[in-house]
């Protein structure tokens, strides 16, 4: 089949690869008809995370038809339509059991590699490296789903894919953002990012009871949709300082909630940042920029809380952990127990409440993938999110 491989940094190719088989009798194989880029994959594609091989194939928003199941498989059969959760989780582990799915404990075969680096290992994710179970993802022509009892979510017909592939992934963690905000009726939020995943974390604070939302990033387009879909105020941080804004809008209170949706990834705001990227260069380290996640901490107004769905990796340094204490904040994050949301947001999509599909400027063949790679992560021609069709 043809899938979406890794190569190194900013390197990305449609290369043929054998086609996935059932290797366990818990497993599925799901012909993806719909798979999406995230921006975790520029984590990989920016050469952010160690433990990834040449030929390694990425994509974790999948979704298509059911294949072939194997023996044990009870809930799904060929020809069933599913959204595939990005991350794989037993459903029976001490961690499953109380919803925790992204930190299930049987799902990564690879779990020494993480425990080493992590003290714990969280569950194994669809093409996200090595440390994380190396798993084969979901830009590709298949997929081979393991525990595909627990994960898969079955579609109704009526809804085109365009409309539920993020459940996925990026609806619910933006969801999952809001939630872990802690958000009070009239609450003031502030959401650092307006890629994807804060375009949802926009929609879903409003959902949970936000008086005021305030979205930030410096890309016109991803300002402009925060605006125009999530009815958001915007700040553009190349324009006004970002501490300076909030302040003046909350009255000197700062943001009761702030919800860094942007991670690893995030472009320096200031002095201190451009040194430190700077160092950063000359020494070849693919450590992470905590640009947001300081700025969010320093905003955030005393008793309020900070939370995380942005991606790190590593040790991100310069985090003002004082001022977090001494400000008493609460922080909350994590990979997206997707599985828990999965259904209560199928149900809004159902009922019209929202329709996703507003995140898409983008839809082609897989064979384009590495040029949309590039695109998307340079921010350019208006692209915010890529839907491949393989
Ligand atoms: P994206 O790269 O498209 O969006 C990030 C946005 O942040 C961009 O629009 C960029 O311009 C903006 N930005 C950069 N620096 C900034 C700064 N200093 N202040 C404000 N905005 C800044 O990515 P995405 O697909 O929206 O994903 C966002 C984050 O969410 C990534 O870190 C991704 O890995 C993570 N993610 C987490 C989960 C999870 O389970 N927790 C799931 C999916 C994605
Ligand atoms: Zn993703």
């Amino acid at each position: 089949m043809r899938a979406l491989c890794w190569h190194g940094k900013s390197d990305v190719r449609v290369d043929t690869v054998p086609d996935p088989k059932i290797q366990d009798p818990g497993d599925a194989i799901v012909r993806i008809t719909t798979t999406c880029i995230c921006g975790s994959d520029l984590h990989l594609y920016d050469g952010f995370m160690p433990t990834m091989e040449a030929g390694d194939v990425l994509g974790h928003e999948p979704m298509g038809i059911v294949e072939e199941v194997g023996k044990s498989v009870t809930k799904l059969k060929p020809g069933d339509r599913v959204v595939v959760p990005f991350t794989i989780s037993c459903g029976s582990c001490w961690f499953c059991e109380r919803k925790m799915y992204s930190l299930c404990d049987r799902s990564n075969p690879n779990a020494e590699i993480a425990r080493k680096a992590m003290g714990q290992s969280p569950a194994g994710l669809f093409g996200y490296s090595h440390m994380l179970g190396g798993f084969p993802g979901g830009q590709a022509e298949y997929l081979r789903v393991p525990f595909a009892d627990v994960g898969p979510v079955k579609i109704p017909d009526g809804l085109p894919d365009e409309k539920v592939v993020f459940l996925s992934d990026i609806f619910p963690t933006g969801y999952m953002g809001a939630e872990n905000a802690e958000i009070e009726s009239g609450d003031t939020v502030a959401v650092w990012g307006c890629g994807p995943v804060a375009q949802f974390a926009i929609q879903s604070a409003w959902m949970l009871g936000a008086g005021r939302v305030i979205a930030i990033d410096r890309v016109p387009e991803r300002l402009e949709m925060s605006r125009r879909h999530g009815k958001a105020e915007t700040i553009n941080f190349d324009e006004v300082g970002v501490y300076d804004q909030l302040m003046e809008m909350t009255k000197g209170r700062g943001p009761d909630r702030c919800i860094d949706a942007v991670g690893a990834e995030a472009h320096s705001t200031g002095a201190v940042d451009a040194v430190l990227d700077k160092a950063k260069t000359a020494v070849g380290m693919a450590t992470d920029r905590a640009h947001a996640l300081r700025e969010a901490i320093m905003c955030c107004r005393k008793g309020g809380t900070v939370s995380v769905p942005g991606v790190y990796i590593g040790y991100p340094d310069k985090i003002p952990f004082g001022a977090a204490m001494n400000k008493g904040l609460t922080f909350k994050m994590g990979q997206t127990h997707v599985q828990r949301y999965t259904q209560p947001l199928l149900e809004k999509i159902q009922s019209g409440h929202i329709d996703p599909s507003f995140v898409i400027t983008h839809t082609v063949p897989l064979k384009d993938a590495p040029q949309m790679y590039k695109t998307f992560s340079d921010k350019k021609d208006g692209c915010i999110k890529v839907v491949l069709k393989p």
